[in-house]
């Protein structure tokens, strides 16, 4: 009876094995599926000027005047507004033109004369409600507008994607005479960039230079870090070759200023590599509150095979400059997307030499396991069409597009950017 029970029991506790065993399994292959698992493979698509339509740019007026919204500010984007009674507005958001991805950026002001809570709707042409509103009373510090003041208007399906975004918004601002700053994301224009880089640049080892005009002849500018004249192992570092894609430019601006920074780590690294820095890729393209593209209507992150656009060609005469004087270590492209993932190149093409891409992220991701992030590899080198591959390809740099989530915490972007710097400095010395 007792030895009975005993097998039972001993039954019992293999079945729960088994079955937990399988549980565990079944658990690992969900979570290896969770998190955003990234786009599929980009088409090749043509890289010549496509028309844009231009943002109209001025100040709409309701109500006899008294009540008021402006696109006349960079980084601006406001196609239309319309008043529908009882304190209600809908807006109208439209891209610089189609076909384009589904990054529908908005930013205007609104103010009254009459100060009041008016109700505003955001829509967008054949696109969805992506970015949560930011709110800004002096246009530099923005924070997400209170949950209590947004609506979501027919919700979404799914976790990722466009299709997971509200059909539209709406939001309840209190208007005051003060201007009010809705916005997709912070807002870092051109200007606000170059404050950035001029603020670092009051480092002595830190240059900053033109290196050619954008096609709204905006002039491009990059940054060098050279503590050592002597070095001659480079890495090359871009951001923002797509507008709204903030939280991109916001890790890349904590590593930059890691890698700038006091640490020891930092000033040994530097005695034997130079970074160069080119944080706004599409200066036109965020001024202008564009969707995606440049003012030649193009994805710059598709013309790193043909050079169409002045953007990518300045970058590319630069390198190839540089080339004859550094030898290229590393290449990070810095990107925002649904949520943080790591698009490498996969070791079977880049063999010995692109290893240290995944050590890194091996590195960064024990360093932060609060935040799994997916790593989505890529076996093709040709064409170079994408930065990464181009940095590869062209200058032997093991290199990455690196994106960020639209939401992901600010204070966590700081620290990923900063744990990043750390990690690949690590990785270079002991080479
Ligand atoms: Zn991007």
């Amino acid at each position: 009876m007792r030895i009975k029970s005993m097998l039972a029991v001993g039954i019992v506790v293999s079945t729960v094995l088994i079955s937990s065993c399988k549980k565990n399994a079944q658990t690992v292959t969900t979570e290896e599926k969770t998190g955003y698992q990234g786009q599929g493979k980009s088409p090749v698509v043509p890289t010549v000027d496509k028309p844009i339509q231009k943002q109209w740019r001025g100040v709409w007026a309701f109500n006899d005047s008294t009540t008021f919204f402006s696109n006349k500010f960079d980084g601006a984007r406001l196609n239309g507004v319309a008043y529908d009674g009882d304190d209600h507005y809908t807006i109208w958001v439209t891209a610089e033109n189609t076909p384009i991805n589904v990054s529908p950026w908005y930013a205007f002001q609104v103010w009254s004369n009459k100060p009041r809570n008016i109700t505003v709707q955001l829509n967008y042409q054949d696109s969805r409600s992506r970015y949560y509103p930011k709110i800004s009373v002096d246009g530099k510090n923005f924070k997400p507008i209170d949950s209590t003041n947004f609506k979501a208007i027919n919700p979404g399906e799914g976790e990722f994607g466009i299709k997971a975004a509200p059909e539209s918004a709406e939001l309840t601002i209190s208007v005051t005479k003060e201007p009010t700053w809705i916005s997709a994301q912070e807002l870092y224009t051109s200007t606000v960039v170059q404050e950035w880089v001029d603020s670092l640049s009051q480092k002595p080892f830190i240059e900053n230079y033109p290196i050619g005009l954008s096609k709204e002849k905006r002039t491009m500018y990059l940054m060098e870090i050279n503590q050592n004249k002597d070095a001659k192992k480079g890495l090359m570092i871009i951001s923002r070759q797509h507008p709204p894609e903030v939280t991109g430019f916001l890790a890349m601006k904590s590593f930059i200023e890691t890698i700038s920074g006091d640490s020891e780590l930092a000033k040994e690294f530097r005695k034997e590599h130079a970074v160069f820095a080119v944080p706004l890729m599409n200066p036109d393209g965020v001024d202008n509150g564009h969707w995606r593209h440049n003012m030649g209507g193009i994805d710059l992150n598709r013309d790193w095979q043909n050079f169409n656009q002045p953007e990518t060609r300045n970058v590319r005469d630069f390198l190839v400059e540089k080339d004859k004087d550094y030898d290229f270590v590393f290449g990070a492209d810095f990107h925002s997307t649904w949520d943080d993932i790591y698009y490498p190149i996969d070791t079977t093409v880049t063999g010995k030499k692109g290893k240290i891409i995944f050590d890194w992220i091996e590195n960064i991701s024990e360093r932060l396991p609060q935040k799994k992030t997916n790593v989505s590899a890529s076996d093709e080198l040709d064409p170079t069409m994408v930065s990464s591959k181009y940095l590869y390809v062209n200058h032997g740099m093991p290199a990455i597009v690196f994106e960020l989530g639209d939401n992901t915490s600010r204070p966590f972007l700081k620290e990923k950017g900063k744990v990043a710097a750390e990690e690949i400095m690590k990785l270079l010395m002991e080479q």
